[in-house]
């Protein structure tokens, strides 16, 4: 009869021994001798392997050429305590049905060790590596966590569009959606491109943020929460930047920006607790992985602490809340700023760098650091306008590492400064008139923030670079799979 298959993750664990299973997987080693061979057989459901004890005499010896790095295959048999160390279960295979070979001349994960560069040119394999396989597990640990978090505390999951007509969202440079014959395109009296005649019927963008929408739902739902992908055309090349991202977006009625920076640090904080109490075991092989790569690196870029030390440590204080006119008095009295290290030299109205970010958050306070209070300038439209008239509600949560990892603000809830704000930043009335009406009718004060999924996903894995965890990173002049 044909047993049922178990995941790999449910035999390591299990108690009932001596008995018959059935696994399947992908080969990740083989070893032995001429009596026996030992496979280790990985299926995805755990960073670890399940040890197949093959007796040679059983299988013919075209099969066992067959069983190499990368092949994938069926195996049934005994589940029986493991005198070996390292497992405490293995399988005594009886029967073994391989389902696709791998060429061992041309699998190009033969080896370990590869570079994550070379890593990301292979992106459809590199899942079977181990270190892939723990941050994508981590990265669904994450999604589910959030949905999980919203959903225990009355916030509706609101699938805003991703094709958006508004031009006004601000938060950077956007990928045109249209259908016109770009060769030849349709022109209006006065020479220019005539979207009237485009699919949507005027010009239309890939969104950059399901902000305004959200908006829109929590003057009825209350507290709603968008999580879905967002595109960005700016060509920052950077570690922390990619094209096409996932941000999450709550959005709160009767939020100030307190009640805001209070959510946004406490979902912060229930994340990372539910990647130590979920995803220990991942979590500890990505740890090695960086203690292995530290090794070769020269002492004074060492990291005084391990991955699983600077989770705990978010866990243990309050973030650090000051302005950003407390922040920029900082900067310009630090050592950096006096000796004309940083880059961006420091003064009031600067847009912050990463340099300045990583300063407070790594060198200064040694902690996440929430600053609010920026000046209204280099803020977006929306933002809740402070009475000095300098400054707007405006918060950005930065972490070690990352820099910032959420963006939030009160929003302008009063119809005649938001109207105001409108026209002087010099944004179409009329493209925005649905938003404009909701401060027309019962309106109420509210808040919300913008989560980076991957900056979150980093900053839990311990990875370096954003590219490395989203399963296919969509970056300037990459596209591909
Ligand atoms: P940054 O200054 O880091 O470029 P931003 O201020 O442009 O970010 P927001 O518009 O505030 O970003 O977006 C909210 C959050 O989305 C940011 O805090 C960050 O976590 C994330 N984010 C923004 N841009 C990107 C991107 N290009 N790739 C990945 N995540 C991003
Ligand atoms: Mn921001």
């Amino acid at each position: 009869m044909e047993q049922r298959r178990s995941f790999i993750k449910d035999l390591l664990v299990s108690t009932e021994i001596d008995r018959e299973v059935n696994a399947k997987g992908w080969v990740r080693t083989k070893r032995g001798n001429k009596q026996v061979a030992f496979v280790a057989l990985n299926d995805g459901s755990t960073i670890h392997n399940i040890q197949l004890v093959i007796d040679l005499t059983n299988f013919t010896e075209n099969q066992i050429k067959e069983i190499t790095t990368g092949a994938s295959l069926s195996v049934n048999g005994m589940l029986v305590k493991s005198m070996g160390q390292g497992q405490s279960v293995e399988i005594q295979a009886k029967e073994i049905q391989v389902y696709g070979t791998a060429d061992p001349e041309t699998y190009p994960l033969q080896k370990k060790g590869h570079t994550l560069e070379f890593l990301r040119e292979i992106a459809h394999l590199r899942f079977r590596t181990n270190t892939f396989g723990a941050v994508f597990r981590i990265r669904h640990a994450m999604a589910f966590a959030i949905h999980k978090y919203f959903n225990d505390r009355n916030f509706y999951y609101l699938h805003t569009p991703i094709v958006t007509g508004s031009d006004a969202e601000g938060a950077g440079e956007m990928f045109r959606v249209s259908t016109l014959d770009i060769e030849n395109p349709p022109k209006t009296e006065d020479g220019k491109i005539d979207f009237t005649q485009d699919f949507f019927g005027k010009e239309s963008n890939l969104t950059v943020s399901g902000q305004l929408e959200a908006e829109l739902g929590a003057t009825a739902l209350s507290n709603v929460y968008t999580f879905g992908p967002t595109f960005r055309a700016e060509n920052s090349n950077t570690p922390r930047h990619l094209a096409e991202f996932w941000m999450i977006e709550p959005e709160m009625a009767f939020y100030d920006i307190h009640d805001n920076m209070d959510l946004a640090e406490d979902m912060l904080k229930y994340l990372i607790r539910y990647s130590l109490e979920n995803c220990i075991d991942d979590l500890k092989f990505l740890e090695n992985r960086l203690i292995e790569e530290e090794k070769n690196k020269p002492q004074n870029e060492k990291s005084e602490m391990t991955l699983i030390e600077k989770l705990n440590l978010i866990l243990k204080d309050d973030f650090v809340r000051l302005t950003y006119t407390e922040a920029i008095e900082v900067l310009k009295n630090s050592t950096p700023s006096k000796k004309g290290k940083f880059q961006f030299p420091v003064e009031w109205g600067i847009d912050l760098q990463s340099e300045h970010e990583r300063y407070l958050v790594e060198k200064h306070f040694k902690k996440p650091v929430i600053l609010v209070d920026y000046p209204k300038d280099i803020k977006a439209f929306y933002m809740k306008q402070n009475d000095d008239g300098k400054t707007v509600r405006a918060m950005d949560i930065l972490f070690p590492g990352i820099g910032e990892i959420i963006g939030g603000s009160q929003r302008e809830e009063i119809y005649d400064k938001l109207a105001a704000r409108i026209s002087e930043m010099g944004i179409p009335e009329k493209d925005m008139w649905w938003y404009l009406e909701t401060r027309k009718y019962g309106t109420v004060p509210h808040s919300g923030f913008g989560l980076g999924f991957e900056r979150l996903i980093l900053f839990v894995t311990g990875m370096a670079n954003i590219r490395d965890v989203i399963p296919f990173p969509r970056t300037p002049k990459n596209a591909e799979f």
